[in-house]
C-alpha cells in the first residue's frame, strides 16, 4: 500500500484540500459519473473515465460537459483503470467484476458514489433504503426538514448524484440520501446517523444470485453504526424485526408501522402518526389531510418523520412538512379529473406489491390498467387487493398473458394492443365517481424507453382524452 492509500484508508472526511488521490478512475459516464468526474477535476485531481459504451458516445460527453485534460477509454473497461488512487464506480457497474478484484488485490480503494459523496462532506447522512418507497420517503423527510428551517440536501438514487450536492452542505447541515443496494456493495466508512429499510421484497434477482444476496447488500446500510445512531426498521416485515433485535444492543433501534412494546415506534392509528421516541410520546398529526394517498404512505410518512425528529425537527413543523409535500410525479400522481372521473399515473410501479398498494390507496370504484415487461412478479400476491375494489382490469405489454392467467375470475379482464386503447377502453368503462389507475406492475422496457417515458406517454393521452370529450360536451 503506498501513502497515499493509507491517508484514503484512514480518513474519514474526504478533505481534498489536504488528501490528494493523484489519479482517480470512475467507472461509467453516465450523471453518477460525470458528477464524481466535475468534482475531482475540480480539485485539479487527475481523472481518467471508463465506459463500455461506443467511443463516439463517450468523445460526445466529455465534449458536452467541457472536460478537459480528462483521459478515457470506451467500448471497455480495461487494465488502464488500475493505474488510479481510488476506483469510483457508477451504480450500474457490478462490483463483482474480476477487475476490481484485481484493483482490491492491490489495495487501490473501490468506492461507490455514495461513499465518496459521504467522504466529502461535513453533513450529517439520514440515509433510506428498501425495496420501494425510497424516493418517496426521502422526498417527505426533506419536506419536513424544510418546513423546519433545517439546512439540508435531498439526494442519491432519486437522480441527484450525492457528490453533486453533499460538499457544499454546513457540518451543521444534513444530507437525506436514497440509497441503493447497488451503492451498499462498495461502501467503506459511511455512516449515517440514522439508515432506515422500508422493506425487503424479492427484486433485482438479475445483479444478485440469490434473494438473501440482495437482502444481505441492503442490510449492509447499517455496518458502521454505532451505539449513538440509529436503526429504523419495518415493524411488519418479519426479516427486519428479528433483524432489529439482533442488532438492538449495538445501536438504537425504532420501529415503524406498529407500536413495539419497549422499543421506539413511530406507527399511524387509524390515521393519527403517533411516536414513542426518546422517553416521549406524542403525535404528529391526522395523515389523512397528506396530499399522499395510502396506507403504504403511511409508512413513508413515519420514516419521514423519525428522521426529521432526529434532525431536530419539532412535531408541528414535521406534520406541516408532510402535508406540504404534493408526491413525486408517476406516483399515484393524480393527472387528470374529468366527468366525475379521477385519472392516476403510478408508472413507477414496477412490482406486483405496488399494483398492490395502488388499489387499495382507493375505496372502491377502480379500473385498473396493468402490465408491460415481465419481470416475473407473483401477480396472485395481490388477488385480494384486486378483488377488493376493481371494477374492470385492462392488460397491455408482454406479461399480460401471465396476469390474466393470474387475475383469472376476480373482474373482467380487457386486452389492449397500445396504451391509448388501454385508456380509451377504461374511459369507455368508467362512470362519474370511479377512479381509472395506471400502475403496471411490470418494467416499462418492452414498450417505452423507461418508467418516466411511459408515465408521460400516460399523462398525455389521458388530458388529450378529457380534453376532447370537454370539447365534444361544448
Ligand atoms: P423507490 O424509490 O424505492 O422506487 P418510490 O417512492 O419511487 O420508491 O415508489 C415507487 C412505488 O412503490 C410507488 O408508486 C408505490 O406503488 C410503491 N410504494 C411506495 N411506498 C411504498 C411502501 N412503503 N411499501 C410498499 N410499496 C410502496
Amino acid at each position: 500500500m503506498n501513502s497515499r492509500h493509507r491517508v484514503l484508508e484512514m480518513s474519514n472526511y474526504f478533505d481534498l484540500q489536504t488528501i490528494f488521490p493523484k489519479r482517480v478512475a470512475v467507472l461509467g459516464a453516465a450523471r453518477s459519473g460525470i458528477d464524481v468526474a466535475r468534482y475531482f477535476l475540480s480539485h485539479r485531481v487527475e481523472v481518467f473515465i471508463s465506459d463500455r459504451c461506443d467511443p463516439e458516445k463517450l468523445n460526445k460527453i466529455i465534449a458536452e460537459n467541457a472536460f478537459v485534460n480528462v483521459t478515457f477509454e470506451a467500448g471497455a473497461h480495461t487494465e488502464a483503470i488500475l493505474d488510479a488512487d481510488l476506483i469510483i464506480l457508477s451504480p450500474g457497474i457490478p462490483s463483482g467484476m474480476p477487475l476490481l478484484q484485481k484493483a482490491k488485490a492491490r489495495n487501490i480503494p473501490v468506492w461507490s458514489e455514495m461513499e465518496l459523496g459521504f467522504r466529502a462532506s461535513r453533513a450529517t447522512f439520514l440515509a433510506v433504503t428498501g425495496s420501494t418507497g425510497k424516493s418517496t420517503t426521502v422526498s417527505l423527510a426533506g419536506a419536513a426538514l424544510s418546513a423546519a428551517g433545517i439546512e439540508h440536501v435531498v439526494a442519491g438514487n432519486i437522480g441527484l448524484p450525492v457528490i453533486g450536492s453533499t460538499p457544499s452542505v454546513s457540518e451543521k447541515g444534513f444530507a437525506v440520501v436514497e440509497v441503493s443496494s447497488f451503492h451498499l456493495e462498495t461502501i467503506d466508512r459511511f455512516r449515517p446517523k440514522a439508515a432506515a429499510v422500508l422493506n425487503l421484497m424479492k427484486n433485482h434477482l438479475d445483479r444478485y444470485p440469490s434473494e438473501e444476496a440482495y437482502y444481505r447488500a441492503k442490510m449492509e446500510i447499517a455496518r458502521n453504526l454505532t451505539h449513538d445512531d440509529y436503526l429504523i426498521l419495518n415493524a411488519n416485515d418479519r426479516r427486519l424485526f428479528s433483524w432489529g433485535k439482533t442488532m438492538a444492543g449495538r445501536m438504537r433501534v425504532i420501529y415503524f408501522g406498529a407500536d413495539i412494546a419497549g422499543s421506539d415506534s413511530f406507527w399511524c392509528e387509524e390515521t393519527l402518526l403517533r411516536y414513542r421516541f426518546n422517553g416521549q410520546r406524542g403525535i404528529i398529526g391526522d395523515c389523512a389531510k397528506m396530499k399522499l394517498r395510502g396506507d403504504h404512505n403511511h409508512d413513508n410518512a413515519s420514516v419521514a418523520a423519525a428522521l426529521a425528529k432526529i434532525a431536530g425537527a419539532d412535531d408541528i413543523a414535521v406534520f406541516r412538512g408532510l402535508c406540504l409535500f404534493v408526491g413525486l410525479p408517476h406516483r399515484l400522481e393524480l393527472v387528470a379529473e374529468s366527468g366525475g372521473i379521477a385519472w392516476y399515473n403510478d408508472s413507477k410501479s414496477t412490482t406486483a406489491e405496488s399494483i398492490g398498494c395502488a388499489v387499495r390507496a382507493f375505496p372502491g370504484g377502480v379500473h385498473l390498467i396493468a402490465g408491460g415487461k415481465d419481470k416475473g412478479c407473483d401477480f396472485s400476491a395481490v388477488r385480494e387487493a384486486i378483488s377488493g375494489g376493481v371494477r374492470d382490469i385492462v392488460l397491455i405489454g408482454e406479461a399480460a398473458a401471465r396476469i390474466e392467467a393470474q387475475w383469472s375470475g376476480l373482474a373482467p379482464i380487457i386486452r389492449a394492443a397500445t396504451l391509448a386503447e388501454a385508456v380509451a377502453a377504461s374511459a369507455s368503462r368508467a362512470l362519474p365517481g370511479d377512479t381509472v389507475v395506471f400502475s403496471p406492475g411490470c418494467s416499462s422496457f418492452d414498450m417505452f424507453r423507461d418508467f418516466e417515458d411511459r408515465g408521460d406517454q400516460f399523462r398525455s393521452i389521458v388530458l388529450n382524452a378529457v380534453g376532447r370529450a370537454q370539447e365534444a360536451l361544448k
